[in-house]
Protein backbone atom coordinates (compact mmCIF):
# COMPACT_ATOMS: atom_id res chain seq x y z
CA UNK A 1 0.00 0.00 0.00
CA UNK A 2 1.26 3.63 -0.56
CA UNK A 3 -0.24 6.67 1.24
CA UNK A 4 1.25 9.25 -1.14
CA UNK A 5 -0.44 11.81 -2.92
CA UNK A 6 2.34 11.36 -5.47
CA UNK A 7 1.43 7.45 -5.72
CA UNK A 8 -2.76 8.92 -6.03
CA UNK A 9 -2.16 10.65 -9.06
CA UNK A 10 0.54 9.18 -10.66
CA UNK A 11 -1.82 5.55 -10.60
CA UNK A 12 -4.53 7.88 -12.09
CA UNK A 13 -2.31 9.04 -14.78
CA UNK A 14 -0.71 5.62 -15.76
CA UNK A 15 -4.66 4.13 -15.83
CA UNK A 16 -6.36 6.86 -18.29
CA UNK A 17 -3.20 6.21 -20.65
CA UNK A 18 -4.15 3.00 -20.69
CA UNK A 19 -7.50 3.17 -21.04
CA UNK A 20 -6.79 5.47 -24.30
CA UNK A 21 -4.39 3.31 -25.88
CA UNK A 22 -6.45 0.11 -25.05
CA UNK A 23 -9.43 1.73 -26.73
CA UNK A 24 -7.48 3.52 -29.74
CA UNK A 25 -5.61 -0.16 -30.47
CA UNK A 26 -8.79 -2.09 -29.71
CA UNK A 27 -11.09 0.22 -32.34
CA UNK A 28 -8.00 0.27 -34.75
CA UNK A 29 -8.19 -3.36 -35.20
CA UNK A 30 -11.98 -4.30 -34.69
CA UNK A 31 -13.33 -5.25 -37.87
CA UNK A 32 -17.01 -5.27 -36.89
CA UNK A 33 -19.16 -1.88 -37.25
CA UNK A 34 -19.30 1.01 -34.90
CA UNK A 35 -22.60 -0.89 -33.25
CA UNK A 36 -20.63 -4.01 -32.33
CA UNK A 37 -17.76 -1.19 -30.95
CA UNK A 38 -20.28 0.42 -28.74
CA UNK A 39 -21.49 -2.91 -27.59
CA UNK A 40 -18.06 -3.96 -26.70
CA UNK A 41 -17.60 -0.75 -24.56
CA UNK A 42 -21.07 -0.91 -22.93
CA UNK A 43 -20.24 -4.27 -21.92
CA UNK A 44 -16.94 -3.41 -20.41
CA UNK A 45 -18.38 -0.75 -18.08
CA UNK A 46 -21.25 -3.42 -17.36
CA UNK A 47 -18.26 -5.86 -16.51
CA UNK A 48 -16.58 -2.81 -14.91
CA UNK A 49 -20.04 -2.36 -12.25
CA UNK A 50 -19.96 -5.71 -11.35
CA UNK A 51 -15.99 -6.09 -10.61
CA UNK A 52 -16.07 -2.75 -8.60
CA UNK A 53 -18.79 -4.17 -6.47
CA UNK A 54 -17.34 -7.86 -6.10
CA UNK A 55 -14.13 -6.25 -4.94
CA UNK A 56 -15.71 -3.89 -2.24
CA UNK A 57 -17.95 -6.31 -0.72
CA UNK A 58 -15.42 -9.89 -0.94
CA UNK A 59 -12.26 -8.43 -1.00
CA UNK A 60 -12.14 -5.30 0.61
CA UNK A 61 -14.44 -6.31 3.58
CA UNK A 62 -13.23 -9.89 4.20
CA UNK A 63 -9.63 -11.02 5.24
CA UNK A 64 -7.49 -11.10 2.26
CA UNK A 65 -4.54 -9.18 3.83
CA UNK A 66 -3.48 -6.53 1.74
CA UNK A 67 -6.93 -5.42 0.23
CA UNK A 68 -8.26 -5.42 4.18
CA UNK A 69 -5.67 -3.65 5.51
CA UNK A 70 -5.60 -0.99 2.92
CA UNK A 71 -9.51 -0.39 3.08
CA UNK A 72 -9.44 -0.05 6.86
CA UNK A 73 -7.47 2.84 6.54
CA UNK A 74 -9.81 4.50 3.89
CA UNK A 75 -12.41 3.75 6.17
CA UNK A 76 -10.72 5.43 9.56
CA UNK A 77 -9.04 8.29 7.15
CA UNK A 78 -11.46 9.18 3.97
CA UNK A 79 -9.88 11.91 3.14
CA UNK A 80 -6.32 9.99 2.82
CA UNK A 81 -4.58 8.97 -0.27
CA UNK A 82 -4.24 5.28 0.52
CA UNK A 83 -4.07 3.88 -2.49
CA UNK A 84 -2.33 0.61 -4.25
CA UNK A 85 1.31 0.92 -5.53
CA UNK A 86 0.41 3.10 -8.42
CA UNK A 87 1.71 0.60 -11.36
CA UNK A 88 -0.55 -2.40 -9.90
CA UNK A 89 -3.82 -1.67 -11.04
CA UNK A 90 -2.79 -1.48 -14.72
CA UNK A 91 -1.00 -4.23 -14.94
CA UNK A 92 -3.82 -6.10 -13.45
CA UNK A 93 -6.02 -4.12 -16.34
CA UNK A 94 -3.08 -5.34 -18.90
CA UNK A 95 -3.56 -9.14 -18.00
CA UNK A 96 -6.87 -9.00 -18.16
CA UNK A 97 -7.05 -7.50 -21.88
CA UNK A 98 -4.12 -10.02 -22.68
CA UNK A 99 -6.82 -12.80 -21.48
CA UNK A 100 -10.21 -11.10 -23.20
CA UNK A 101 -7.79 -11.52 -26.33
CA UNK A 102 -7.60 -15.23 -26.02
CA UNK A 103 -11.40 -15.77 -26.10
CA UNK A 104 -12.60 -13.54 -28.54
CA UNK A 105 -11.52 -10.78 -31.28
CA UNK A 106 -8.71 -8.80 -30.39
CA UNK A 107 -10.63 -5.71 -31.24
CA UNK A 108 -13.70 -6.47 -29.20
CA UNK A 109 -11.52 -7.45 -26.77
CA UNK A 110 -9.47 -4.27 -26.07
CA UNK A 111 -12.21 -2.05 -26.41
CA UNK A 112 -13.91 -3.97 -23.64
CA UNK A 113 -10.56 -3.80 -21.39
CA UNK A 114 -10.63 -0.33 -22.16
CA UNK A 115 -14.18 0.30 -21.10
CA UNK A 116 -13.24 -1.43 -17.98
CA UNK A 117 -9.67 0.54 -17.39
CA UNK A 118 -12.16 3.96 -17.84
CA UNK A 119 -14.91 2.48 -15.70
CA UNK A 120 -11.79 1.93 -12.91
CA UNK A 121 -11.01 5.61 -13.82
CA UNK A 122 -14.77 6.72 -13.16
CA UNK A 123 -14.56 4.49 -9.76
CA UNK A 124 -11.67 6.19 -8.61
CA UNK A 125 -12.57 9.59 -9.49
CA UNK A 126 -15.70 9.30 -8.15
CA UNK A 127 -15.05 8.04 -4.58
CA UNK A 128 -12.26 10.80 -4.70
CA UNK A 129 -15.03 13.45 -5.22
CA UNK A 130 -17.77 11.72 -2.79
CA UNK A 131 -15.23 12.30 0.14
CA UNK A 132 -13.59 16.04 -0.89
CA UNK A 133 -16.86 18.00 -2.19
CA UNK A 134 -19.66 18.75 -0.57
CA UNK A 135 -22.61 18.75 -3.02
CA UNK A 136 -25.45 21.25 -2.96
CA UNK A 137 -27.48 19.85 -6.19
CA UNK A 138 -30.09 17.09 -4.70
CA UNK A 139 -29.53 14.07 -6.86
CA UNK A 140 -25.40 14.39 -6.37
CA UNK A 141 -26.22 14.84 -2.78
CA UNK A 142 -28.18 11.80 -3.16
CA UNK A 143 -25.47 9.57 -5.08
CA UNK A 144 -22.65 10.83 -2.41
CA UNK A 145 -24.46 10.27 0.81
CA UNK A 146 -24.64 5.98 -0.07
CA UNK A 147 -21.11 6.19 0.31
CA UNK A 148 -20.98 7.86 3.07
CA UNK A 149 -23.98 5.83 4.71
CA UNK A 150 -21.19 2.67 3.86
CA UNK A 151 -18.66 4.61 6.04
CA UNK A 152 -21.54 3.75 8.91
CA UNK A 153 -22.88 0.74 8.02
CA UNK A 154 -19.92 -1.11 6.25
CA UNK A 155 -22.11 -3.85 5.10
CA UNK A 156 -24.28 -2.19 3.19
CA UNK A 157 -23.95 -0.44 -0.28
CA UNK A 158 -21.15 -1.56 -1.65
CA UNK A 159 -21.42 0.30 -5.15
CA UNK A 160 -19.56 3.27 -5.18
CA UNK A 161 -20.41 4.50 -8.75
CA UNK A 162 -23.72 2.89 -9.19
CA UNK A 163 -26.73 1.31 -6.63
CA UNK A 164 -26.92 -1.55 -9.02
CA UNK A 165 -25.87 -4.44 -7.49
CA UNK A 166 -26.41 -3.23 -4.29
CA UNK A 167 -30.16 -3.15 -5.40
CA UNK A 168 -29.89 -6.62 -7.04
CA UNK A 169 -27.94 -8.37 -4.11
CA UNK A 170 -30.31 -6.57 -1.67
CA UNK A 171 -27.05 -4.81 0.26
CA UNK A 172 -28.59 -0.89 -0.76
CA UNK A 173 -28.87 0.47 2.95
CA UNK A 174 -32.42 1.01 4.12
CA UNK A 175 -32.97 3.45 6.48
CA UNK A 176 -34.63 1.49 9.73
CA UNK A 177 -37.80 3.24 11.21
CA UNK A 178 -37.36 4.97 14.34
CA UNK A 179 -38.87 3.34 17.44
CA UNK A 180 -41.10 5.69 19.56
ZN1 LIG B 1 -15.03 5.97 1.00
ZN1 LIG C 1 -15.80 -0.08 2.47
Amino acid sequence: MSATRTNYWAELGLDVALGLLLVAEGWRRHAGGPLVALLALGLGLFAFSFIEYFFHRWMFHTRVPLFEQGHRTHHEQPLGYDSLPFFLPAAVLLVLAGVFALIMPTGFALLMAGAITFGYVVYGLSHFIIHHVRFKQPLLRRWAGAHHVHHYHPGSNFGVTTPLWDVLLGTRYVRQPRKS
